[in-house]
């Protein structure tokens, strides 16, 4: 039989590959700018046309093409930006893979214009499909111009599967934010249909801001900031206040490229938790500068995903980071603006050994014994003793000492006392139990004394936190036990239920689910989370697919605190169980040992508390 093996002839293989690299004129869009900012224009004008399917044009003044150059620019595989497959590890520059000009001649209409300083002429080239249509010497300003014309105009499927115009410069618009908000120091100027949409003179990160987002961005931003051997945080994050529904507003930048990470979104919302109400989203504009050896860049040519090398670390930074700056806003708000040294974080971050931070607590500290020497006395700030733990927790413990520093008005002084407390407790798991006196009311409320008073306790809730952030620890080190069952289930599904299931069986493993089967219509177990009893099963479950079904989470970590949210609420003991003593004791003290225990998963209030003051208005 002869040979049949053929190798693709380059436009083919142009064309294929430009089936990954352009998906829609706004990826023409954001390969195009990369390029200007790669080749350091300091000025970079985008001109298109009916939302860039007719026209995409780019004018730089960044340090152009010789004439060689310019012709091998459009080869596949030609890049200036690395050698060597080692260069990939310290990359500086947005491109790197030489493939975006050679997919976007194979399916467009492109003009090619540039000069480098020191030449007197320079170069104009006209590729279309590929194929070379002119080359000549021509006189030109110094720097690129390329435009893109009639884009899929040889994929007649890829054209009409574009949507309306409105939807496609959204795109478009979204692309040129993104660059803009990464680059203030580049002027950059849009024009749609002739009409100027963005006009953005060289500033820095905060006028950037305010000019792409309008005149009233300014009053609500907070600044962030935070330099650590690790990372380097700046940018801003949203007042609460000005939260809003859309997430259109959320923007994370490494190393000037912009990102999207769900597992670093997720720092921020847990940093704005208690203080958004359900379903609003907060704005962010968050600058991280790390090393480039640290990350790995997804090679995928439109990806936007990043993986650090310490994401964990990075995620308590955060998180710590804009929840001081948040609690100095609400302290001061005239100090939003500039940083007042002595509202300075109390822990050096410059100077970190994380691993052994120094949290003062008072050992024999018991916020429920003793009420009758404290009793009526209102300042109920634990006292302090030196006291070096060896923590395994590092910044998860900086930040939980943290709480008391940010003072912010949502949150009581006897909410803050708790915080200490779960210091204390959290601390001290070899330590006798301590007594607790609780009481439950009507089997929905545990109530309790504590130093200023009492606290009254939805039960119902504070399981749900328990469990939560139980289940979210497993999740992240996955350390759940799991019991074998005798005889596996059986559970029968939908096919969209279990391509749901199988989205999120890796975090279920880490939960304590065995998986011993799956198959089209059917999922076996094998073994379950030991807090969950098997008759108990089938309801957890189609509670979570339903929770899944109502809001399909993106990616990852989003995925994760769905899945765990879920779990949380039909796993917690219901209203009007009853609870014996230990029960309950075990739940308060489980409670106040979580990082958030005022406020359930679901932001509802887990614990309100009476002051001894309080009571005694009560009976003037
Ligand atoms: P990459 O950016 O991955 O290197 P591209 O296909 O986007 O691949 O570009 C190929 C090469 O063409 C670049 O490496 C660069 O040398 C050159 N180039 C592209 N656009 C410009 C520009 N606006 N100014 C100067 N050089 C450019
Ligand atoms: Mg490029």
């Amino acid at each position: 039989m002869a040979d049949i093996i053929r190798l693709l002839p380059d436009h083919v293989a142009n064309q294929i590959a430009a089936g990954e690299v352009v998906q829609r004129p706004a990826s023409v869009v954001k390969e195009l700018l990369e390029n200007a900012i790669d080749a350091k224009a300091s000025e970079i004008k985008l001109i298109v046309k009916e939302a860039g399917k007719t026209l995409i044009h780019v004018i730089d003044n960044g340090f152009g093409m010789s004439e060689t150059d310019a012709r091998l620019s459009f080869e596949r595989h030609a890049t200036s930006k690395i050698q060597a497959a080692e260069d990939l590890f310290n990359l500086c520059t947005k491109g790197f893979r030489g493939e975006a000009l050679a997919s976007i001649a194979a399916i467009a209409h492109v003009e090619l214009q540039t000069k480098k300083e020191d030449a007197e002429l320079g170069t104009r080239i006209k590729i279309e499909g590929s194929k070379l249509i002119i080359q000549e010497v021509i006189a030109t300003p110094t720097g690129t111009s390329i435009a893109v014309k009639n884009l899929f105009y040889n994929i007649p499927a890829r054209r009409n599967f574009l949507k309306s115009d409105a939807v496609e410069l959204r795109h478009i618009i979204d692309e040129f934010q993104r660059v803009a908000l990464a680059h203030p120091d580049i002027k950059l100027v849009l024009y749609h249909n002739g009409n100027e949409l963005f006009n953005l003179p060289k500033s820095n990160n905060r006028q950037r801001i305010v000019n792409i987002l309008g005149g009233k961005t300014n009053e609500k931003l907070v600044p962030i900031q935070e330099d650590t051997d690790i990372v380097k945080i700046s940018g801003f994050v949203g007042k609460p206040e000005f939260a809003k529904k859309s997430r259109n507003e959320q923007f994370f930048f490494v190393n000037n490229r912009f990102i999207k990470s769900p597992y670093l979104h997720h720092a921020i919302t847990a940093a704005f938790e208690g203080l958004l109400k359900e379903k609003m989203q907060p704005s962010y504009f968050i600058y991280l500068e790390v090393n480039p050896e640290t990350i790995d860049i997804n090679i995928h040519p439109t990806k936007t995903e990043i993986k650090f090398d310490d994401e964990h670390s990075l995620y308590a930074m955060l998180r710590a980071t804009v929840k001081h700056s948040l609690g100095q806003f609400n302290i001061a708000p005239v100090l939003d603006f500039e940083r007042d040294s002595n509202l300075d974080t109390p822990y050096n971050y410059k100077n970190k050994q994380a691993a052994i931070p120094n949290i003062q607590v008072d050992r024999s500290f018991n916020p429920f014994a003793d009420e009758k020497k404290t009793f009526g006395n209102t300042t109920t700030a634990p006292r302090y003793t030196n006291y070096k733990k060896e923590s395994t927790e590092g910044w998860e413990s900086l930040y939980v000492g943290l709480e008391s520093q940010s003072n912010s008005s949502q949150f009581s002084t006897e909410n803050i006392e708790f915080e200490s407390e779960a210091v204390t407790s959290s601390l001290f798991t070899n330590e006798e139990p301590r007594e607790t006196l609780t009481y439950q009311l009507h089997r929905k409320y545990i109530v309790s004394s504590i130093k200023s008073g009492i606290v009254i306790i939805d039960q119902h809730r504070a399981h749900q936190r328990v469990l939560y952030e139980q289940l979210l620890r497993n999740i992240t080190v996955s350390e759940a036990v799991s019991q074998q069952l005798l005889f596996p289930v059986k559970f029968t599904f939908s096919t969209s239920e279990i391509a749901l299931l199988k989205g999120v069986k890796e975090s279920l493993e880490n939960i304590g689910f065995m998986f011993s089967d799956i198959t089209d219509d059917t999922i076996e177990l094998s073994g379950i989370p030991s807090n969950i009893s098997e008759s108990e099963l089938q309801i957890i479950i189609e509670q979570m697919l339903n929770d899944f079904q109502g809001e399909i989470p993106d990616t990852g970590f989003s995925q994760t605190d769905v899945l765990v949210k879920s779990l949380a609420k039909s796993m917690a003991i219901r209203t009007g169980k009853k609870l014996e003593v230990e029960e309950q004791q075990a739940l308060v003290n489980n409670l106040f040992a979580c990082k958030e225990p005022s406020v359930s998963p679901f932001q509802k209030t887990i614990f309100i508390t009476l002051s001894v003051d309080d009571l005694d208005k009560k009976f003037i």
